[in-house]
């Protein structure tokens, strides 16, 4: 055996060792770029070289990366991006065939690629990484590897054929364990997908009763998706349900979504919206019916939004949150008219103690003095007369009762209209003009300039009515009933004054309670429902102004409310 031969074999037991020696290692490598990091620096054990560049094809920019390098020499070149029809490295892609070139620098093929500091390139080998696991065979990569011409080393030798050889086994194993980590890659991302798909919903589920849910559930996938923004916008009709957002501002909608809502260009079933950007998509919430909207959000990495299990997992948060979004209005809806039931059960119960109680009274005056009527007809003329007077005056004060609880059932329940209208002090000094009394007399002050109101004539009237009226029944020895008109910033008030007999400064806060009457000795004898300064309040506060009362025991109330001025007279 000569010297030569001895040599030779002597490499390649070495390479044998050496290359099952990085099987085992490679073996142990799950993730992808520590393994592409193994991969270089074992390429330059294997097949004593300089240098080694694991360069991985990037589908969607059409351009091969540098992902894992190894050197001899200390140097801080930045990474490598060929184009793939670009130099030696596009010509293996191209050709898909292992490429040995010796003093490459001069090839025509040659693209210098980094810094020209390095070392000048001996020996270059170029293989590329071929996928046979699908149906087509898939280019993966390329490694190439070089020796140098380094200061110390002139006498570097080039690769030889075995060494191309060697390099062509190599790749096949190393594409396999590259796939292999792949898969394993994918597997353990699907995985935290389905985790963060299912984490989401956990946390969604809470929002059936607090909008607070979505809000919580929009931060968390934000954090776990790496987003530098997330925001969720639902409408409801033309208005904002709610705007959530990550920049935890109310009023922030973003320009782009602007522009969505403004030209509703919300695509029909369309996952995402954005096509045109690379880092931000917007995923419509509409449902073809009142409600819509957009779960909207931005990445730091570019083309985030262009995988496709990122989008199913989107597009399944999307309806997760269309289904929540459901039931929290169905929840709302259904407590509402809860409410609402609730509020009508009460009245009702109100109005069957009224009758029960407040009717009983008059019923009873009413059934004693008709059945003495009856079983009496000896009875003089008289006597007939008052009681049959009795009975009259109970059934108007019954008739008043019923009216009364009508009226507040509507006043409660919102069933009361009112209009808005332009209505001066003059319409209403008119209106009350016909009705003097013998004892008491009606009399309006007020300013010719005094400004409209923007109010409700009928309403009006009926809160004057109301207020003249008590001031007329609680004044029995007669007197003035003094209206007076005045303006008071915004508003005009309107004041009811009497002479009469007054209310004690404990009673003031109630008067305007539901069937609160004062009872004492000077009312004893007059008759009311206890209603009339109730329904005045609520009128009075629906149309926009608010009602009080001045008054000294024994010498007269006064009775005040405020209306808003006419808006043309405000300006
Ligand atoms: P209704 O108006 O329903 O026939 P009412 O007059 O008793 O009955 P309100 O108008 O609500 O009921 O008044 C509540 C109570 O306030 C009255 O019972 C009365 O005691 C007191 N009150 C109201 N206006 C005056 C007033 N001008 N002077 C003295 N007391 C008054
Ligand atoms: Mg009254």
């Amino acid at each position: 055996m000569n010297k030569k031969t001895a040599a030779g074999k002597d490499v390649l037991a070495r390479q044998f060792n050496v290359l099952c020696e990085i099987n085992r290692e490679i073996n142990y490598c799950l993730e992808v770029k520590p393994l592409l990091e193994r991969i270089a620096e074992s390429t330059a054990r294997l097949l004593d070289a300089d240098a080694v560049s694991v360069m991985m094809y990037d589908d969607r920019e059409n351009v091969f990366k540098t992902f894992a390098g190894w050197k001899s020499w200390a140097s801080e070149e930045p990474a490598v991006v060929f184009s793939v029809d670009e130099g030696i490295v596009g010509k293996v892609a191209a050709t898909r065939r292992a490429m040995l070139v010796e003093n490459p620098e001069e090839s025509p093929d040659f693209k210098p690629g980094g810094d020209s500091r390095m070392p000048p390139i001996k020996s270059l080998m170029c293989v590329p990484l071929i996928s046979q696991a699908g149906e087509k065979e898939k280019l993966l990569g390329v490694i190439n590897t070089s020796r140098r011409t380094l200061k110390d080393n002139q006498e570097r030798e080039a690769f030889s054929i075995q060494d191309i050889q060697l390099f062509e086994k190599f790749a096949d194993q190393v594409t396999a364990a590259i796939e292999r980590s792949r898969v394993y890659e994918e597997v353990r991302r699907r995985t935290l997908q389905l985790q963060i798909i299912n984490d989401f919903s956990r946390i969604l589920a809470s929002s059936l009763q607090k909008a607070e849910g979505f809000r919580a559930a929009l931060v968390f996938l934000a954090d776990k998706m790496d987003l530098s923004y997330a925001q969720l916008l639902v409408m409801v009709q033309d208005d904002i349900l709610f705007n959530f957002n990550t920049a935890d501002d109310e009023e922030l909608i973003p320009a782009v979504v602007r522009g969505l809502l403004a030209h509703n260009r919300i695509p029909e079933k369309a996952p995402s919206v954005l096509r045109d950007s690379r880092c931000r998509t917007a995923l419509p919430l509409e449902d073809g019916g009142s409600q819509g909207g957009y779960l909207y959000l931005e990445s730091r990495q570019p083309f985030y939004f262009d995988e496709e299990p990122i989008r199913k997992v989107l597009e399944t948060i999307r309806d997760q949150i269309h289904i929540a979004l459901e039931n929290f209005l169905l929840f709302r809806e259904i407590n509402e008219s809860k409410q609402k039931l609730e509020h009508l059960n009460k009245m009702k119960n109100e109005l069957i103690s009224i009758v029960s109680h407040d009717f009983r009274n008059p019923l009873t005056v009413i059934h004693a003095y008709s059945e003495l009527l009856l079983i009496r007809p000896d009875l003089d003329h008289d006597a007939k007369k008052e009681y049959l007077h009795s009975i009259f005056a109970q059934i108007g004060h019954l008739r008043r009762l019923a009216d009364g609880a009508l009226k507040i059932t509507r006043l409660e329940s919102g069933e009361m209209a009112y209009c808005r209208e332009k209505v001066d002090m003059q319409k209403l000094e008119e209106a009350f003009a016909m009705r003097q009394m013998p004892h008491h007399r009606i009399r309006f002050v007020y300013d010719r300039d005094l400004p409209a109101m923007y109010s409700d004539f009928d309403r009006l009237m009926e809160i004057m009515d109301n207020l003249i009226s008590n001031a007329i029944k609680y004044s029995p020895r007669g007197g003035d009933v003094i209206v007076t008109g005045r303006k008071k910033g915004e508003f005009v008030e309107i004041q009811v004054a009497d002479r009469g007999i007054g209310i004690a400064p404990d009673q003031l806060n109630k008067l305007f309670e539901k069937y609160y009457r004062v009872h004492d000795a000077k009312t004893k004898n007059i008759q009311g429902t206890g209603l009339g300064l109730y329904i005045c309040r609520k009128m009075v506060e629906e149309l926009g102004g608010q009602i009080g009362v001045r008054s000294r025991l024994g010498s007269g109330s006064t009775f005040y409310f405020t209306m808003p001025v006419f808006a043309d007279q405000t300006a």
